[in-house]
């Protein structure tokens, strides 16, 4: 067997229309790519930023993309509709997702019911387009995972479950609907025994991962702005609580990437 001399990695999670981007995109890019990293999944947060979010994606070969809306920026999207969020999903051929979308109750004064409503809107995109549906939550775990349960029980759709922190019980109930579950930074911290312990545990045909930079820079770039580059260390904290290689839970996250995400063309060495 060759070695390869980088690891094959895909980022399934990242922002790179933020601002923290702007002065170096192409640099970070860059990096990422001299870093191995084949695939970067640059993640829509508010409707009206789509456009911004699809320049991204076609102006570099390597990036695609997403259409949805977080639900902390329910007072910017107003009106979210199924319909809205299909014909944008259509509108570009690097739209290989919808979302990111769920419940985020770490906030009070988001309103619950718009966040439930927005929530199903998306998953009804999902279902129409059978594109994967990226979720976001947080302090909702088992609202998430009930609703999720529901709508697949009315009609199949594919989706992750981005930034996967625990519990064990949310990972089985979601494996269980045919999601994946994707790893950030969390798992390269010190203190998070606890999620290193339940990954020890899942498949990993099921699992991927993500910086989800600009946030949540893995060890050993904690307090400094996060970027696509940095997967390596997420992907090194994955191989270990596996047991295997870094080459190998490289290629495997980047076979998931691809399957879950599966209008992202092969990628063909050149
Ligand atoms: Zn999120
Ligand atoms: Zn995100």
């Amino acid at each position: 067997m060759t070695k390869l001399a980088v690891p094959i990695l895909s980022d399934s999670h990242c922002h790179l229309d933020f601002d923290d981007f702007k002065p170096d995109l192409e640099s970070v890019i860059d990096r990422a790519r001299r870093s191995g990293v084949i695939h970067m999944l640059t993640v829509c947060t508010r409707m009206s930023c789509f456009t911004s979010v699809r320049n991204v994606a076609e102006n570099f070969s390597h990036v695609y993309c997403s259409v949805g809306s977080h639900p902390s920026q329910i007072f910017e999207d107003t009106s979210i509709s199924t319909k809205k969020i299909v014909a944008l999903a259509y509108s570009c051929n690097k739209v290989v997702a919808i979302g990111e979308c769920g419940l985020d109750y770490f906030h009070s004064n988001i309103p619950r019911d718009k966040q439930v409503d927005s929530f199903h809107a998306h998953i009804t995109a999902a279902q129409e387009t059978g594109m994967p549906i990226i979720i976001h939550t947080r302090n909702s775990y088992e609202e998430t995972a009930t609703i999720l349960e529901k709508e697949y029980a009315n009609k199949s759709f594919s989706g992750v479950i981005h930034c996967f922190s625990g519990p064990h019980d949310m990972a089985m109930r979601m494996l269980d609907i045919g999601l994946y579950l994707s790893l950030s930074g969390i798992i390269t911290f010190k203190k998070s025994h606890y999620l290193r312990d339940i990954v020890a545990n899942l498949p990993i045909n099921r699992l991927l991962i993500e910086t989800d930079a600009p946030f949540i820079s893995p060890s050993p770039n904690r307090g400094k702005r996060n970027e696509p580059a940095y997967i390596v260390h997420i992907n090194k904290a994955l191989a270990e609580a596996k047991g295997i290689r870094e080459e190998e839970s490289a290629l495997i996250t980047t076979q998931n990437f691809l399957h879950l995400f599966n209008k992202v063309p092969a990628y063909k060495a050149v």
